[in-house]
């Protein structure tokens, strides 16, 4: 089962919860045991799996890639979005998430974010929930 799910970012550069989204996805596919492949089809955005419980922990995790990857960092790209697209690469535009009777599985403390490192922006995550038995 595929699903294209948008997703609305409101600052140049913030972590989105999308757990509850990906959740609805997988019940809707009836799929109980199996795998979530969800794919970012952007060059200046990414995923990543981390803390919720704590929203400083996702504050913490923006501030500390704008440290390493400053925006003004005297680029080639003239478009003036590399730092963007410097995060995208670190984060990487791809995870898995287990699927086990029809709920996808996390940590106690874990929760599924969107990166946004260029908004805001009308964003997708492709999310493919596959049946594995
Ligand atoms: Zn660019």
């Amino acid at each position: 089962m595929f699903h294209e799910m948008p997703v609305r970012t409101r600052r140049r550069s913030e972590l989105v919860d999308i757990t509850a989204d990906i959740q609805a996805i997988v019940e809707r596919s009836g799929v109980k045991d199996g795998l979530c492949h969800l794919f970012v089809p952007h060059t200046t955005a990414a995923i990543t799996i981390n803390e919720k419980a704590d929203p400083d922990v996702r504050r913490d995790i923006g501030e500390t890639l704008s440290k390493m990857v400053p925006e003004g960092g005297g680029y080639l790209h003239a478009e003036g979005n590399s730092d963007a697209h410097v995060k995208s690469t670190l984060v990487g535009v791809s995870a898995f998430v287990p699927v086990r009777d029809g709920d996808i599985v996390l940590g106690t403390w874990q929760a599924v974010f969107f990166c946004e490192f260029d908004g805001p922006r009308t964003r997708s995550c492709l999310v493919r929930v596959m049946n594995t038995g």
